[in-house]
């Protein structure tokens, strides 16, 4: 069957105009939800394996709908980066985890990781921003670290971006490690404080497959290169003891606690695995 040519220019232009009309009450349902600060943080426990003490805290950004309830950042996160929104909540986000860590008492040299994109850290008015904000976490013992997904991380300006905020003392974690292709003289230039091994591989843990071979291969790669690392996704004691096995000792997950309200996250006493 062949369709006139008029016909399909037609039908292209109307189903681009609802997309577009789609799009557009999107960006203003985003927005307003900035406006309104239906944003809220959760934080996940990242643990010392040995000791169960509680080192630091990743936030974790969720989306309060007013109907739809509690809306995961998988669902708006790239729309927020799509349509320009994504420094917005950020700030957000720096400025709201500092005020919910400010409320509770935490040991010194405590950790916060946030996790910004490198469109934030490329933009020289945020870093004036930044800067102000770490200065602000370390006045109360709280460490500031971003964590940068590897797919995102590669361009020379962030790199140079990355290396101005780390003088400072501000410190860099590449995040999902593992799962984009950072060149090994790459991970030799760029200098960063803490590998987070991806979750993908810790799954692997106990039934092995392709990524258990890479798994072992990334833990050796990062005692190679002198960095810390901090396990994802750990959920169980045999994936929790294979990593401490092999000097993995920072871990977060399950296991140990799901993402919660600060309020609700036992701090100083040793954490008990939740499964
Ligand atoms: P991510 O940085 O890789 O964060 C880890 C995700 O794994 C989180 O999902 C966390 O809730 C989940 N997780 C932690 N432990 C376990 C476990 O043991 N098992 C399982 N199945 N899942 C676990 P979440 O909170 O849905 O966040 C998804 C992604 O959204 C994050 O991935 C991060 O890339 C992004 N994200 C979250 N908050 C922010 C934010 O404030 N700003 C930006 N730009 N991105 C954010
Ligand atoms: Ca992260
Ligand atoms: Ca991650
Ligand atoms: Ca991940």
């Amino acid at each position: 069957v062949s369709i006139p040519v008029s016909m399909a220019v037609l039908l292209v232009m109307v189903v681009s105009r609802f997309l577009l009309k789609r799009n557009r009450s999107m960006f203003f349902q985003l927005k307003q939800a900035l406006i309104r600060r239906e944003f809220v943080l959760q934080y996940q426990p990242q643990v010392d394996a040995n000791t169960l003490e509680v080192k630091g805290v990743e936030a974790l950004v969720r989306w309060q709908h007013p109907e739809k309830g509690m809306l995961y950042p998988d669902v708006f996160i790239p729309l927020m980066e799509e349509f320009g929104l994504i420094n917005g909540l950020t700030d957000y986000v720096i400025d709201a985890s500092l005020k919910d860590l400010s409320a509770i008492q935490l040991p010194e040299g405590f950790h916060l990781g946030l996790n910004v994109p490198p469109s934030y850290i490329k933009a020289p008015a945020r870093w004036v921003y930044l800067r102000q904000k770490h200065r602000e976490f370390a006045a109360k013992g709280i460490r500031l670290g971003l964590e940068v997904t590897e797919r995102q991380f590669l361009d020379k300006e962030a790199r140079i971006a990355l290396e101005t905020m780390r003088q400072v003392g501000i410190e860099i974690l590449l995040d999902d490690f593992g799962t984009g292709q950072t060149s090994l003289s790459v991970l030799q230039e760029t200098k960063i404080d803490f590998l987070k091994i991806d979750k993908c591989f810790v799954d692997s843990i106990g039934h092995e497959s392709v990524n258990t071979p890479v798994l072992n291969a990334i833990i050796n790669l990062g005692k190679l290169l002198g960095v810390t690392m901090v396990a994802e996704g750990v959920e169980n004691e045999i994936q929790a003891n294979y990593l401490l096995e092999r000097g993995v000792v920072l871990q977060q997950g399950y296991y140990y606690s799901k993402p919660k309200e600060i309020g609700d996250i036992d701090i100083r006493l040793s954490h008990k695995p939740e499964l």
